[in-house]
């Protein structure tokens, strides 16, 4: 089969020859249709600190995909060949703590898939027959292939209840223009995003019904006076892994807020620890999608009309995946989606 792989331990991903792999006889195996690029990938193109730390060479990159089972292990039940699916990438055990009370995505041993374990940017991925998602006839495959960060997006959103709040996210990168969708269907009164990027900006005003404000140009604080909002911003979803926003937020919050953090800052960063003591604001941190409430709610959201279609900018034949990363790096994009029927 034909995959994407981390070769050499340097920039790029190559296009390999590698064998199908077989499964064991709790997996299937599932023909990719499509599949998503994530900043998580574009780490480990770059080959950067954390990538050169984190991942052996060679893998299979990629962990976004939409396809179809094609054959299942001898111990899987309730799932069909021709299944259309996707499937959460982080595998996990059954004997910790966490997972034995149902709490799968916290599971300690937790691996990623490719990033410890073969990938999904091939055209035949194994999974363990658990982190299967079926998907309804009503989902098409480019949605399928955006279901993991949409997951990032609804679990961070869905972190504290937003019906009639004033919402702030910071940072409109794919997963915050979702989860700005997703705040406007949780019935949030305002949903403000920021970001210092126009291109990235105009976008979230076309996935969803939002004020955007661009930090750059814009005092954030005189959006907060101009909309009418007394104290702040009840709840804050920090999505951008950047330093001053995080300030920003916490500066613009009401008493007593709430913030879900996802945005993963590249370093330490320095945090007016006595401004959240103050504030008395509740700071939780967010990994991953809950396994597997966080699936069902995003599948029960876009069935209830939730449309993040525009979210994805870019489509390419997987022939031509260096313009796909091109298109990621150039940080003008939203999703870009790699299709792999033709590979
Ligand atoms: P992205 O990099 O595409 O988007 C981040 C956005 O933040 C960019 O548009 C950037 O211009 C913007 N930004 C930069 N400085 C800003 C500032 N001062 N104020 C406001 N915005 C600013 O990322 P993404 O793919 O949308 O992911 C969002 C974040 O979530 C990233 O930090 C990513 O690493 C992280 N992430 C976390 C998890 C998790 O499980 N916790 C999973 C996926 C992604
Ligand atoms: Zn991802």
């Amino acid at each position: 089969m034909k995959a994407l792989e981390k070769s050499h331990p340097k920039e790029g991903l190559w296009m390999v020859e590698a064998p199908v792999p077989e499964i064991g006889p709790d997996e299937v195996l599932i023909k990719v249709n499509m599949t998503g690029i994530c900043g998580t990938d574009i780490h480990i193109w770059n080959w950067d600190d954390w990538a050169s730390h984190t991942v052996p060479v060679p893998m299979i990159t990629g962990h976004e995909f939409a396809g179809e089972i094609v054959e299942l292990g001898r111990d899987v039940t309730g799932l069909a060949i021709g299944q259309r699916c996707s499937g959460e990438g982080h595998l996990v055990g059954t004997d910790s703590r966490q997972s034995r009370s149902g709490k799968f995505h916290l599971d300690p041993g937790t691996r990623g898939v490719g990033v410890n374990v073969q990938g999904a940017f091939a055209q035949y991925l194994r999974l363990p027959a658990f982190n299967v998602v079926p998907l309804p006839d009503n989902i098409p495959d480019e949605i399928g292939a955006i279901l993991d960060p949409l997951g990032n997006a609804v679990h961070t959103a869905l972190s504290f209840n937003l019906l009639g709040e004033d919402v702030l996210i910071t940072g409109a990168g794919p997963i915050g223009i979702m989860a700005a969708a997703v705040a406007r269907r949780a019935s949030a009164r305002n949903v403000v995003i920021t970001d210092v990027n126009p291109d990235r900006l105009a976008l979230a005003r076309e996935v969803a019904d939002v004020r955007t404000v661009d930090v750059s140009q814009e005092s954030l604080h005189d959006v907060v006076a101009e909309m009418g909002l007394k104290q702040g911003f009840d709840v804050g979803l920090e999505m951008s892994g950047n330093q001053t926003a995080l300030d920003q937020m916490c500066e613009a919050m009401v008493m007593g807020g709430r913030i879900a953090l996802l945005g993963i800052p590249p370093g330490l960063a320095p945090m007016d620890w006595s401004r959240v003591v103050f504030k008395a604001l509740t700071i939780k941190g967010v990994y991953g999608r809950e396994m597997f409430e966080t699936w069902y709610k995003m599948i029960a959201l876009l069935q209830n009309g939730l449309d993040v279609s525009k979210v994805i900018t870019h489509r390419f034949p997987v022939a031509e995946f260096e313009q796909g990363f091109a298109a990621m790096k150039s940080g003008k994009s939203g999703k870009v989606v790699l299709d792999w029927r033709d590979a």
